[in-house]
């Protein structure tokens, strides 16, 4: 007796329904996994038995084949065991066939018990766009609301229920609790514990709303991580779309997301290549993917190793990352927003006003800096100096002098601020779109909409600062950043002058 169940297999993010064959032939008792199974599918046979055994049914004394089409793609992972205990019960006659719109996925333990695994959210969602209209998934998975196909999610705590779930028999089951969006609340540092930090609470600010990379230059200690630990309190939440997005890259890599929130990832400089961009023996995301949407923040930046960082050209480039192994290719999303933090020079004093001296030598200093390279910097469109806070200004704070810190409620201003601006953006953008006639003077900066004290300005200290044509589309960018924080649809003097602040190099 021969018959088909559906699954699915995942590379990465990529998706592809498998279909589980069994048959059960005539010969010597045995089980065989044919059609490019890893060795975490080919371990399935013991789980398989005993779940089947455990769950109340027999293990039919023939000899079984299970073929996994496409034969030509590998299969990993546990998931398939699911749909292979039922192909064989359904083969043996044991329980009815399963029509090929529903899909099951899950691993088996050897109770029964049905387990989620790595990427089941993301391989739901995938289902969901190759017309399986009913999926069944353990009960402790996490699972998306139901989407694209995707008519009915029944989540089953065992082997046993789940078969009671395919005979159509009514059984309680507990339902997504996602239908409905909401993201999280946000909760983590923001800025209104930050003392002093006038300009870089504001340079964050302006690279919130614009997402521009940030550099961070400055001595130890001086608040670097402080103040870039702190840029997601002024991200909007994200939409569900692209939530959906960041969720189906957590699920790959085994981990979880709250709803809504941007992601803010900060890998320590000793991290090998492949957990920066991606790899392993089964596709798993790299800090670049897991900051998708989000902040990626690298501090110490020369420290990480010359691989690393040279990697990072293509994600900030693409916007996605490509992992290729012998076994895999694929790729993953990876739209970041990066803040870069670094010390002035190897021992972090250079250039420090209260009494520290640097002890390294230049031709050091210049290897050090030499780390951020091209591809880095070119990205970077705002740079600071990050200079420690005085002991005084910090003990001055707030009881003595409650005008030098910041106002309470101060950081919500900011991130209402950030959010205005965006949607601004967003609307002067589409506009800007059907207004061709703008760009068509050949000026790069011209669709920005510069008037015209803002454009001698930004001219002038071009040339006065031998700024490179990158360098001042920076500073235009930048401008228009400000501008739209200030919701106008021009972009004047002060706009200028304030991004030329942003520009320490
Ligand atoms: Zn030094």
């Amino acid at each position: 007796m021969f018959t088909v169940v559906q699954g699915i297999a995942l590379r990465g993010l990529e998706g592809f329904r498998v279909g589980v064959e069994a048959d059960l032939g005539q010969g010597l008792p045995g089980f065989e996994i044919v059609g490019l199974p890893t060795s975490s599918v080919r371990e399935a046979k013991e789980r398989v038995r005993s779940a089947i055994e455990n769950s109340g049914y027999s293990w039919p004394r023939r000899r079984i084949v299970i073929n996994l089409t496409p034969s030509d793609w590998r299969k990993d992972g546990t998931g398939l065991d699911f749909p292979m205990a039922v192909a064989i019960l359904a083969a043996s006659e044991q329980i009815p066939p399963v029509d090929a719109a529903t899909a099951l996925l899950g691993e088996l333990a050897l109770n029964g018990e049905l387990r989620s695994f790595r990427g089941i959210w993301t391989a739901i969602v995938r289902l969901s766009e190759l017309g399986t209209s009913r999926v069944i998934v353990p009960r402790d998975a996490d699972v998306p609301p139901c989407i694209g196909s995707l008519r009915d999610i029944v989540q089953a705590p065992t082997l046993a229920t789940a078969l009671f779930a395919l005979a159509g028999r009514k059984i309680v089951l507990a339902r997504p609790a996602v239908n409905v969006w909401q993201a999280a609340e946000l909760s983590g540092p923001d800025l209104d514990d930050v003392v002093g930090h006038e300009t870089a609470k504001r340079a964050l600010e302006v690279a919130a709303a614009g997402r521009h990379h940030l550099l961070f230059t400055g001595p130890p200690g001086s608040g670097k991580s402080m103040l870039a630990q702190r840029l997601p309190s002024l991200l909007p939440a994200l939409s569900q779309v692209a939530w959906t997005e960041v969720q189906q890259i957590y699920s790959v890599a085994g981990m979880h997301t709250a709803i809504g929130r941007a992601p803010f990832r900060a890998p320590h400089y000793t991290l090998s290549a492949p957990a920066m961009l991606g790899g392993g023996s089964r596709p798993t995301p790299g800090e670049v993917s897991l900051a998708h949407q989000g902040v990626l923040f690298l501090d110490e930046f020369p420290e990480f190793s010359r691989i690393t960082r040279e990697g990072l050209r293509q994600p900030l480039e693409q916007r996605t990352v490509t992992v290729s192994r012998s076994q895999y290719h694929c790729t993953f999303p990876a739209d970041f927003q990066m803040i870069v933090a670094m010390n002035p020079c190897p021992c972090g004093y250079q250039g420090q006003r209260n009494g520290k001296v640097c002890t390294c030598e230049s031709r050091t200093i210049d290897r050090y800096r030499a780390r951020l390279s091209g591809p880095i910097l070119d990205r970077v469109d705002m740079s600071l100096w990050i200079d420690a806070v005085p002991l005084a200004a910090m003990a001055a704070h707030p009881v003595d002098n409650p005008e030098a810190g910041p106002q309470a409620g101060d950081a919500d201003a900011r991130t209402r601020r950030v959010a205005i601006a965006r949607s601004f953006a967003s609307l002067r953008k589409a506009a800007e779109s059907t207004d061709a006639a703008r760009t068509a003077r050949g000026v790069p900066w011209v669709h920005l909409a510069f008037d015209s004290a803002a454009e001698k300005l930004l001219v002038e200290s071009a040339e006065r600062a031998l700024l490179s044509t990158r360098s001042l589309l920076k500073v235009a960018r930048v401008a228009r950043t400000i501008a739209d924080l200030d919701e106008t649809w021009t972009v004047a003097q002060e706009h200028v002058e304030e991004a030329l602040i942003y520009r320490f190099f």
